[in-house]
């Protein structure tokens, strides 16, 4: 790795993991980040997610690969039908095997702990709303709404890591038509230690019926993270709770009613699901650029929203150290990672219609394609967003 010895400094916008990871590539490259979170304290939200070995490679780049294989907890991954029957199954030897890496399944709020304790407390100011920004020759000013008042900070470069709903974005390109909704709903929960066994849950399995899905994968401790999605409007389902799920799952394949049934009512996320379903036509405008799902948002089904925003801020950190000019280095960070992320966009949109489809017969010729698929076809597939390295 090449470092710059000039400290400058970086203003990030979002304490997500995209603008933690984006701050701990930003010192790597001899950059003085801050990130500015709207909210008051950066808590513990979410509920499990997907490592993969791209993702991996990406946080070993950036020096968190030991505490992230502390953390959690490696696997296969494989596909059922609702009655239980695996319809591809690849093994973590398999992945190991062709992608140097196992799927790695770990709590949301592990990931973003370890990617703060790396930026340290310091680096860090909550209470922060970006509001506005004005891009100059040699740097750009964000205006902050605080519990004080406004404020600004002038810094040589911005980053913008505010997720799906960017705000920056919508000031960068006003044209935009911002986050496309998906057609889905997902719930998501965590079943204790003890409610399955390790023998009936070994690995991340996703159950496809239809019109909606079930996926369950272990983490470390004993924990299940869960997830289940719905086709529905925007906006709608707002009051289904756990036992409405019970219902909607009922008849599906063991262990999913006990994972409902385990999980405690109050720590239930649902989310209206989106994606960035019109690609921008630059990640960076002067000195400003966009990073994670502000940049090029994916849905779950492709499980690879934070690992882009992991990879991303490698790059950026990589760009920063090779060119001096910092507009230069956002122009080659944008070349870099645009086409690959815009493409892994428009595959979750794609992968979300068919994984979700309710049509009885798009649903079965969709199991049937799955099930004839030799393992070594499904597993080279995974290659477009797996195979990635720094
Ligand atoms: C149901 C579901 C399942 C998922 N599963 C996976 C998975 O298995 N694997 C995977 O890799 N990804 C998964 N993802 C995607 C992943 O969660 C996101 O892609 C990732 O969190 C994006 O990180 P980010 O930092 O870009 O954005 P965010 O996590 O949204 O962070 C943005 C941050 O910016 C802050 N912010 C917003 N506006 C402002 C503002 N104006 N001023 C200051 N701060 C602001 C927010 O408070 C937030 O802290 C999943 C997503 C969902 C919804």
């Amino acid at each position: 790795m090449v470092l710059v010895v000039e400290q400058r400094k970086a203003v990030v916008i979002g304490g997500g993991i995209g603008g933690l990871a984006a701050a701990c590539g930003l010192r790597a490259a001899g950059w003085e980040p801050v990130v500015y979170e709207r909210s008051p304290e950066l808590r513990e939200v979410g509920a499990g997610l997907s490592v993969a070995p791209n993702a991996a490679r990406a946080l070993d780049w950036l020096g968190l690969g030991e505490s992230l294989r502390a953390a959690a907890q490696p696997q296969g991954i494989g596909v059922k039908s609702r009655s239980g029957r695996w319809m591809v199954r690849l093994r973590e030897t398999d992945l190991v095997g062709r992608y140097g890496a196992p799927m790695y399944a770990m709590h949301r709020a592990e990931l973003h702990g370890l990617l703060v304790e790396a930026v340290g407390s310091d680096g860090v100011r909550c209470g922060h709303r970006a509001v506005g920004i004005d891009n100059h020759p040699d740097g750009a000013t964000v205006r902050f709404e605080t519990a004080s008042g406004p404020t600004e900070v002038a810094a040589d470069l911005v980053i913008a890591a505010d997720g799906v709903h960017s705000r920056t974005r919508s000031a960068l390109f006003p044209d935009h038509g911002g986050a496309t909704y998906a057609g889905y709903v997902c719930w998501r929960g965590i079943a204790p230690a003890g409610a399955v066994t390790p023998r009936n849950h070994p690995m991340w399995t996703d159950t496809w019926g239809r019109g909606g899905r079930f996926g369950a994968a272990p983490l470390t401790g004993g924990r299940v993270f869960w997830y289940a999605s719905a086709g529905g409007a925007e906006g709608s389902m707002a009051q289904v709770g756990l036992s409405d799920l019970r219902e909607r799952f009922a008849g599906w394949h063991d262990p999913i009613g006990a994972l409902l049934d385990a999980s405690d009512p109050a720590t239930l996320l649902r989310n209206d699901i989106y994606y960035l379903g019109d690609p921008l036509p630059e990640f960076a405008v002067g000195r400003v650029g966009l990073l994670g799902d502000a940049a090029h948002a994916v849905t779950p089904d492709i499980g690879q929203g934070a690992c882009l925003a992991v990879e991303d801020a490698v790059v950026l950190a990589q760009s920063l150290a090779r060119h001096s000019d910092p507009g230069a280095a956002l122009r080659a960070y944008d070349r870099a990672r645009r086409p690959r992320t815009q493409k892994l966009a428009a595959l979750s949109g794609r992968s979300a219609r068919v994984q979700q489809t309710g049509h009885p017969v798009a649903a079965a010729l969709r199991d049937l394609a799955v099930r004839l698929t030799p393992r070594r076809v499904y597993l080279a597939a995974g290659a477009e967003a797996l195979a990635w390295r720094p």
